[in-house]
């Protein structure tokens, strides 16, 4: 049995994980933004908790987890996070913090790797060996799998999919350089081009937005912003095919909103194969089958 706590931009998930991936139980907490002043000592509180609470509830003891593993977004490195936009945070230990409570071995990872890592296991990249698993929402993040296993520099975390340049002098990207991928193909990307050419409030719901965009599809002006996302999406993948050679790409994140609207243009796109160096085998892209809780897995499994 493990334990696999799931950080957002604004929530905190904490799941009871067996070994073959199953969540037993689950806590969600979503962060008030009054909190967002003392939010890493909310989170620490949070954690530990929904942690008692599980395994009270469910009669088990602390010693008897084989670990807990956190997915955090931003950028992990020994065990500390850094650079979480969206929770105000520059830099956090907490893995230390959360030692002080539990003595179990804490494993963390960003993300986009640990929904990597889930899907590679227990969702709809188990049954490829070599495969690249890319979580497509406000940012581009993912991994890379030979033979199930995860690519693990020992340098950096690596894989920043999302920071490969796809346009030279292109769109300023959050990390300071231009023309990134997903400073192209986010879906905030695309939020943003579809919400300003349809003069939109740019808070809209993805649901809102996803239904204007359908209302809207003869739109040749939008129609214009889809192809053109879906073409910069298709360079970028394209790329990861090139160097990779996976026998499939799983995509998470936000994009499974759009599947309708982006799923078929974009095999259309990719399968033209002008793009690709070896144009006899066909790449699978498939959806992720976890959603929400390929975090909680993934960080459980780590
Ligand atoms: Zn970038």
């Amino acid at each position: 049995m493990r334990i696999g706590i799931d950080l957002g931009g604004s929530h905190v998930g904490v799941g009871l994980v067996e070994e073959d991936g199953k969540i037993l139980v689950k806590k969600e907490y979503n962060l008030l933004v009054k909190e967002k002043q003392r939010v890493q000592e909310v989170i620490i509180d949070k954690i530990v908790q929904f942690v008692n609470e599980i395994l009270d509830e469910n009669h088990h003891i602390l010693e008897n987890m084989k670990q807990i593993g956190i997915a955090s977004p931003g950028t992990v490195k020994d065990g500390k996070l850094y650079h979480l936009v969206n929770l105000n945070i520059d830099e956090f230990d907490i893995t230390e913090k959360l030692n002080e409570y539990f003595n179990i071995p804490i494993k963390i990872c960003n993300d986009a790797k640990c929904a990597a890592i889930a899907e590679n296991l227990y969702g709809s990249m188990k049954s490829y060996e070599d495969h690249i698993f890319l979580t497509i929402g406000t940012g581009i993040g993912g991994a890379a799998f030979y033979n199930h296993q995860m690519l693990v520099p020992k340098q950096n975390p690596g894989f920043e999919f999302g920071h490969m340049i796809i346009q030279k002098d292109g769109n300023v990207c959050k990390c300071g350089k231009q023309g990134c991928f997903e400073s192209y193909c986010s879906i905030k990307a695309l939020k943003k081009q579809v919400t300003s050419y349809l003069q939109l409030e740019p808070d809209i719901s993805g649901k809102e937005l996803r239904k204007l965009i359908e209302e809207n599809i003869q739109d040749p002006g939008l129609d214009e912003i889809l192809e053109r996302y879906v073409e910069y999406l298709s360079i970028g993948l394209s790329n990861l095919i090139n160097i990779f050679e996976p026998q499939a790409i799983g995509i998470g994140g936000s994009f499974a909103h759009y599947e309708e609207l982006l799923l078929e243009r974009l095999k259309e796109r990719l399968y033209r194969k002008d793009l690709l160096f070896n144009k006899n085998d066909v790449v699978e892209i498939r959806l992720a089958t976890l959603q929400n809780d390929a975090g909680i897995i993934g960080a459980a499994m780590l």
